[in-house]
């Protein structure tokens, strides 16, 4: 199969990780026949040093015309004082909505090579964690109005039936595909936003039968993530609680650098990206872990180029790369052997097999 793949570098660590997980793909590429190119798009930081703008429309294009898109991350210190409209993470709301992806999924997994790495209690880990937060990613307040008059700021939180229903069914139908139980988060015991959501969650339920369907409250979603998180198996939710879950969930995981995601819409062509940001703190110092990209980059060849034998090496390359006990410097730990960016790439790729 031939693919074209947008490929935004971004700033801070996001040229290094990137860079990495091509050449994961390159090699994928060159043991199962198939041929990656690369476009090359400017955006974030970067985009607005060259452009002055975080996403000029030229380079959303290239993002829209690609078969998917690979992202690094954007954002650092440099642009803090940059006005709101600029900044770089505007032009990732940008490249979101242009793409028209409104879901995010986001793996909530603990590798068992990393289970010392939890901050949770050996006890609760021990149950297991693997559970896929589903996050409504271009409605709700992130994309509402936002004002400042005077001493006053207003962000409005707005959604509709069909926004809603779209994303309900991305939940039912992953839930589907792994163990039938879905948990809609929302807070709807105050908002009328919320209200709604549950209400549309529960009419679609009588379409999935199969499914058994739960609500929760934000709150109380944030404490039983910690508390308690072999309950879940798919969670679904609007936009701002999606972002701020899915960061506590990746985190009693281990390492924010492992943990991959995808964004899809109506279309196969997607958006994978690692949860984290740009580091600036540690960009250039070939210390950063790049397995987040990695694994974005495997989501991509599974769920938008049908391609799951190849996204499985990935997958396995990783699993033994961690068995052969390399760790980057965030996930590290006594008796293990440090290896930097770089050499993680090569080591993964070193591990990759055909069929
Ligand atoms: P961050 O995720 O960049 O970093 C948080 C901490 O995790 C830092 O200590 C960092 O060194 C560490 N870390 C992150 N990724 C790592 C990796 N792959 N390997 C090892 N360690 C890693 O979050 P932040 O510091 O709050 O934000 C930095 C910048 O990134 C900000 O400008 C923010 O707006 C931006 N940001 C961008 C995205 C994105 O592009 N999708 C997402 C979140 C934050």
């Amino acid at each position: 199969m031939t693919k074209n793949i947008a490929v935004i570098r971004g700033d801070g660590i996001g040229p290094e990780i990137v860079n990495e997980a091509l050449k994961v793909l390159d090699k994928v590429a060159e043991l199962y026949g198939h041929t990656f190119s690369y476009t090359d798009v400017d955006m974030g930081g970067c985009a607005i040093d060259k452009y002055g703008d975080p996403l000029p429309e030229s380079e959303l294009k290239k993002c829209v015309e690609s078969d998917s898109v690979l992202l690094g991350a954007v954002g650092g210190n440099k642009w803090n004082d940059v006005p709101g409209f600029m900044r770089p993470e505007k032009g990732l709301l940008r490249l979101r909505a242009g793409m028209g992806v409104y879901s995010n999924n986001r793996p909530a997994k603990i590798w068992p090579q990393l289970a010392d790495a939890s901050p949770l209690k050996k006890a609760i880990v021990e149950k297991g964690i693997d559970f896929i937060i589903v996050r409504e990613l271009i409605g709700g307040i992130y994309f509402g109005e936002h004002k400042t008059e005077g001493d006053t700021a207003t962000d409005i939180l707005k959604y509709s039936e069909s926004e809603i229903e779209r994303i309900g069914r991305i939940g039912f139908e992953t839930a589907r595909k792994r163990n039938k139980k879905l948990c809609s988060v929302e807070k709807s015991n105050v908002l009328d936003s919320s209200r709604l959501w549950k209400k549309v969650m529960h009419r679609l339920a009588e379409e999935y039968p199969d499914i058994e369907l739960s609500d929760m409250l934000v709150d109380n979603c944030a404490m039983q993530i910690v508390k308690n998180p072999a309950q879940f198996d798919v969670v679904v939710t609007e936009n701002m609680f999606g972002d701020i879950l899915s960061d506590e969930a990746s985190m009693i995981t281990g390492s924010i650098g492992m943990i991959p995601s995808s964004s899809l819409g109506a279309t196969s062509c997607g958006l994978y990206e690692p949860i984290h940001g740009s580091a600036p703190d540690i960009a250039g110092r070939d210390i950063a872990n790049p397995i987040g990209t990695i694994l974005s980059a495997a989501m991509m060849l599974r769920f938008s180029f049908d391609m799951e034998k190849e996204a499985d090496a990935i997958e396995k390359a990783v699993s033994d790369y961690l068995d052969k006990g390399y760790r980057t410097a965030d996930i590290m730990s006594e008796g293990m052997t440090l290896v930097g960016c770089k050499q993680c790439g090569e080591l993964i790729v070193e591990n990759l097999k055909g069929e």
